[in-house]
């Protein structure tokens, strides 16, 4: 009888199990450098050539290895890390699988070379596709030095999933970023073809955190620190003016493993609650330290997710760390203090400036000719307004009007919404939803045109991005110069931004130029700037409006009326929330038992 099922050999299954732990370069700069510091090292060097398609090399000063260690690591689950079953709840390391060094070595070309302290000669090992083709004496100094060469060589559909050297690069800029933040006492340098892209000294944390996340957020830190018995919780958390689209700068650690965990992410989002406008996250640097028995880190590959014991003293403890560094913070007692809650003094200014621009914004935006009669209109209107007459108007009939400028505006209500009748309905139509529509109108408008109208800045800012912003700042460079930005390179990961569309209050530019390039770091493989430009132009519109209170004036609802009657209305803002809702005469009497 014959057998159909069979053991696959070692090479084969070290490469399924690379489909697993390699998913990308970035996967492998991460286990090699965790295992540069899982082997003790006060230093790192990576160095990577064309976002780690062509070159991985990490150099550490850490234990080394023996010749037979050397050569046992390269099997499949073979580890120094653990040796038993209860091993796997006291984990210390940051590896424990024991799979990292084959796979990665199953799918490149890879060369080791360590050398264990105090013995007089090191080991060299190169190994193809998995298989070892040399091991020799080598005179590399005390430590280890990992070289992966053309990654996926021998996996053409993983090639084919790679991004390009910029974005690839990006990815491990920011894990780079995430594994400096976790160990603050090791020195790093990180090169990217030849360059250097950061090098820091070891330190203490705010220190780090300054060097890689830009001078200007350090400033803007505050300290976290909370005993809750079962562990400890410690860090920094920033004001919530600093803010981001996205998660990209929660760094949370977990016994000094980087995690993207729901419920931290939960905890921290619920400290910050009353504090952050939907959809804004704040950026943190937070390290919870637990016993290993109270978090399983197994669950999977790539580490990133965990399960706690009990999530819920979990959750609150965080909850309760965060909320008193916020509650202690300067800014927050400031304002507290001054009688205002978030939406202070300083933002009702920056507000009043905005209601200027959009009625700037509306005057300048009356492409179509006005119709005839319509100054005797203003006029009529401006009277009825000034005798403080109902505001209730009829206007003269005119041909062509639209379905807005043929309403009759029965008033604002809250300074936030216009009411107006329909024949015998009652239209109510959302004002920031309508200007932000038309912002909206205008940026596709010109964008489709060639570009849109950019206004140079009197005293240009600079702007310090994180490596991933950068990366997608360079990918996209002629886009968002087309979208009105003007941008220039500053050396490292510092920007300087000259030029704003003309759209745009210059003061909030530089959040969302961060926003645009969360949008663009999160494009599929293979969409391109094209693809997010109608999210890029929607985020720019909602910005470009107010959000609050705006009363308007009689000349300024008839001049939206109009701009909404020339653009092709579709009744949506472009965040998909209606500009208008309709309440149907028989409703109304429904209401009052009439109907
Ligand atoms: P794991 O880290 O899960 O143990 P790896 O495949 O990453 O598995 O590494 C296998 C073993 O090789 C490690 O347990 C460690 O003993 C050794 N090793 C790997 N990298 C280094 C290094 N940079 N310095 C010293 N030892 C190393
Ligand atoms: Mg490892």
């Amino acid at each position: 009888m014959s057998t159909r099922i069979r053991i696959l050999p070692e090479i084969l299954t070290n490469k399924i199990a690379a489909g697993e732990v390699v998913e990308r370069p970035a996967s492998v700069v991460k286990e090699l450098v965790e295992n540069s510091l899982d082997a003790g090292c006060s230093e790192v060097i990576v160095e990577i050539e064309s976002g780690g398609r062509r070159l991985i090399k990490v150099a550490d000063n850490g234990s080394g290895m023996s010749r037979e260690d050397a050569l046992l690591s390269l099997e499949r689950h073979a580890t120094s890390k653990i040796a038993n079953d209860s091993d796997l709840f006291r984990l210390s390391t940051l590896g424990f699988r024991g799979e990292a060094l084959p796979s990665i070595a199953s799918v490149s070309r890879f060369t080791l070379e360590t050398r264990e302290k105090g013995c007089v000669e090191g080991t060299g090992i190169y190994a193809e596709g998995g298989s070892i083709k040399e091991v020799k004496v080598s005179g590399v100094p005390d430590g280890t030095v990992i070289s992966v060469r053309n990654i996926f060589f021998n996996t053409p559909a993983r090639l084919k999933f790679m991004k390009s050297a910029e974005t690839e690069a990006g990815h491990i800029g920011d894990l780079m970023t995430r594994l400096a933040i976790s160990r603050p006492d090791v020195s790093i340098v990180y090169l990217n073809d030849g360059k250097t892209v950061f090098r820091v000294a070891g330190s203490d944390l705010k220190v780090r955190l300054a060097s890689l996340l830009g001078r200007s957020l350090a400033a803007d830190l505050y300290p976290v620190s909370l005993d809750a018995g079962f562990g400890s919780i410690t860090g920094f958390v920033a004001k919530p003016d600093c803010s981001r689209s996205s998660t990209s700068h929660f760094f949370t650690y977990i016994n000094g493993r980087f995690v993207r965990d729901r419920v931290v992410q939960h905890a921290v989002m619920q400290a910050y609650r009353s504090l952050l406008e939907r959809g804004r996250y704040p950026v943190v640097a937070l390290f919870i330290q637990v016993p290993a028995g109270e978090v399983d880190v197994n669950v999977h590959p790539t580490k990133h997710e965990v399960r706690f014991r009990e999530q819920g003293r979990m959750h609150d403890a965080i909850v309760s760390a965060v909320g008193n560094a916020l509650r202690e913070s300067p800014w927050l007692r400031r304002t507290i203090d001054s009688g205002h809650n978030s939406h202070g003094t300083k933002k009702l200014s920056v507000s009043e400036r905005k209601i200027e621009e959009v009625r700037d914004l509306l005057e300048n935006y009356k492409t179509s000719p006005l119709p005839s009669g319509s100054f005797a209109r203003d006029a009529h209107l401006e009277a009825s307004r000034a005798s403080g007459e109902v505001t209730r108007r009829t206007m003269p009939e005119e041909a062509d009007k639209g379905y807005f400028s043929s309403l009759s505006v029965i008033g604002q209500y809250n300074a936030r919404y216009i009411i107006c009748q329909d024949d015998a309905d009652l239209v109510i139509i959302d004002q920031h939803a309508a200007h932000e529509r038309i912002a909206f109108e205008r940026l596709k408008k010109e964008f489709n045109s060639g570009s849109v109208e950019s206004q140079a800045i009197m005293f240009p800012e600079t702007m310090d991005l994180s490596f991933r912003e950068t990366a997608a700042m360079r990918e996209n460079r002629h886009g968002i110069k087309q979208l009105g930005f003007g941008v220039e390179e500053f050396g490292g990961n510092s920007w300087v931004l000259n030029a704003v569309p003309g759209i745009l209050e210059k003061a909030d530019c530089g959040r969302i130029l961060h926003d645009i390039l969360e949008e663009l770091q999160n494009l599929g493989r293979s969409s391109s700037f094209a693809d997010a430009i109608e999210g890029i132009l929607a985020r720019m519109a909602c910005h470009s409006v107010i959000r609050g209170e705006q009363r308007l004036t009689l000349q300024e609802i008839d001049a939206l009326f109009r701009r909404m009657d020339d653009g092709d209305f579709s009744g949506n803002c472009p965040h998909g929330r209606p500009v208008l809702a309709k309440l149907a005469a028989s409703s109304i009497e429904k209401m009052f038992k009439r109907g």
